[in-house]
């Protein structure tokens, strides 16, 4: 194909050995805003899998040996053609995932970001020389990584675990969720033009796909982003060959907000970092402590700024939240609606759901449930949040880290001393002051707790994809 080919978006299948293929079945997503069928894409199957695993393994052994600054070059010029097809992925990603034209647009330049960031990394030898020997610990790939991307966000979350993987010399094979296969399927298609065949490589399919890849004895290596139910059983799987894992998974983020702030200024912000992509983000604000004293005002506020939230199809102007991704999580979410008349909540905004045919939800803020509530202590993954209050310092740190979670938090205060101060003590992988979900690709990314295990992005993130070896060398 040659690179001035623009990519055809009617056809979606998997790439094995560089070769485009489609499967004896196929299947079909549903566009969650219309409820509407998406396009067929191939349903893969145990043997497609064992010639992606022995595709994947014969292009590591050359692969391996090609110099790292001409894996970069073959980024790059990927990354370039990503930005060149960037429209086609934008509309794609909006009818398949659901969300707002303007967010799917911010995905696909936070993926370039991230890919050309992650590519600009090195990892350094270090290096302890002695009088008769040269002691060096350097950093060696894996072999065929396996990349299980989640639905949320299809393409960042592939794109960001590619080329971490492919720089440092592995190969892979991503998996996308069957909720959003097609971008994924395109992502890697576009690859082929830059990799030798076997390098990156996608396989579509129904529940059976992954569990198959995980157990398969020829992947070194499992990076997963998901729901921490899954994260337990794909490493359980992968234990039995004891392959690598990275597990990225659930969050139930807190926001401490103390009684200092500018409530309008927070509490819009607020409001944004809880229903950005309609809640369904790993780093979502889940948890909202207000300090007592300013508890009823900041409230106020900030049902006035979720209320001005606009909820509709993604492809129409100026909405803020798009459709929930798929029928599963739709019923999920609308199961805590169901608790708002048993559990007796308060309902401070939303509360009820407009009539299909998309999985639409209101915006919705329960006010004081108790701490023990399934709205509090699980993650809804969907535009629900418990508001709740804290008394002192002491109780604020203790009511965030009172959860088997720990992705990210963040503490809001004009009190930097202070909020920094309360930081430092939030078990969480990423915490910050007086803002929320600002991500940086050269900083690792890790979940404490139940919430992940290994981390992504930056070096450490590089790292995760080899082996560590102590080279004892002669002196020359
Ligand atoms: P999920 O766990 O249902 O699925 C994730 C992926 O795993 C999909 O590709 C799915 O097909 C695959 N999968 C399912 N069962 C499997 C098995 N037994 N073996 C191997 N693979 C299997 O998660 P989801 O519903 O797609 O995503 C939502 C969840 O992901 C939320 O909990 C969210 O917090 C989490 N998430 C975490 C991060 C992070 O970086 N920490 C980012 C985004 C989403």
């Amino acid at each position: 194909m040659a690179p001035s080919d623009a990519l055809d978006w009617t056809t979606f299948r998997n790439t094995v050995d560089g070769k485009l293929e489609n499967t004896k079945e196929s299947r079909h997503s549903i566009n969650p805003a219309t409820g509407k069928p998406g396009p067929e894409v191939p349903i893969s199957s145990r043997e497609d899998v064992d010639r992606a695993c022995d595709a994947g393994a014969a292009a590591f052994k050359k692969w391996s040996q090609v110099p790292w600054a001409e894996r970069r070059k073959a980024i790059e010029a990927y990354v370039n053609a990503l930005e060149a097809e960037k429209d086609g992925f934008i509309q794609l990603l909006t009818q398949e995932q659901g969300k707002p034209l303007q967010f799917a647009r911010v995905e696909l330049d936070m993926s370039i970001q991230w890919m050309r960031s992650l590519a600009a990394l090195e990892i350094p030898e270090e290096s302890y020389p002695e009088d008769n020997k040269d002691v060096i610990v350097r950093y060696t790939p894996l072999g065929v990584a396996v990349g299980i991307v989640p639905w949320n966000y299809p393409i960042l979350l592939a794109a960001a675990k590619i080329v971490p993987c492919l720089l440092t010399g592995n190969t892979m094979i991503v998996k996308p969720s069957p909720f959003t296969p097609a971008g994924d399927l395109k992502l890697v298609e576009l690859a082929q033009r830059f990799f030798p065949p076997g390098v990156l490589q996608c396989l579509s399919g129904d529940d059976n796909l992954g569990p198959w890849l995980t157990a398969h004895p020829v992947p070194a290596k499992i990076s997963f982003t998901g729901s921490t139910f899954t994260g337990k059983k794909v490493m359980e799987s992968a234990s039995k060959t004891l392959k690598r894992v990275t597990l990225e998974l659930g969050g139930n983020d807190p926001a401490l907000i103390f009684e200092d702030v500018d409530i309008d200024d927070v509490a819009q912000k607020v409001a944004t970092f809880s229903f950005l992509n309609s809640g369904q983000i790993c780093l979502a604000l889940k948890r909202i402590f207000v300090q007592e004293s300013i508890a009823d005002k900041f409230l106020q506020a900030l049902v006035k700024a979720t209320e001005q939230l606009k909820v509709g199809p993604g492809d129409q102007p100026d909405v803020f939240l798009g459709p929930i991704q798929n029928s599963m999580q739709y019923e999920r979410v609308k199961g805590f609606f169901s608790d708002i008349e048993k559990e007796n909540w308060k309902v401070a905004a939303g509360g009820t759901n407009p009539s299909g045919p998309g999985y639409f939800i209101t915006p919705t803020i329960i006010d004081r449930p108790a701490d023990t509530s399934r709205i509090v202590t699980e993650e809804p993954f969907g535009p629900i949040i418990p508001f709740l209050t804290f008394s002192s310092e002491e109780d604020a740190v203790a009511k965030a880290n009172d959860t088997k979670m720990g992705l990210g938090a963040s503490v809001w205060s004009k009190d930097v001393k202070r909020a920094n101060r309360v930081a430092k003590q939030i078990e969480a992988g990423t915490v910050w002051v007086n803002t929320h979900f600002e991500l940086d690709p050269r900083v690792s990314f890790s979940g404490h707790k139940e919430s992940g295990i290994g981390s992504e992005w930056g070096v450490g993130g590089l790292k995760s994809y080899c082996n560590a070896q102590a080279l004892f060398l002669g002196k020359e």
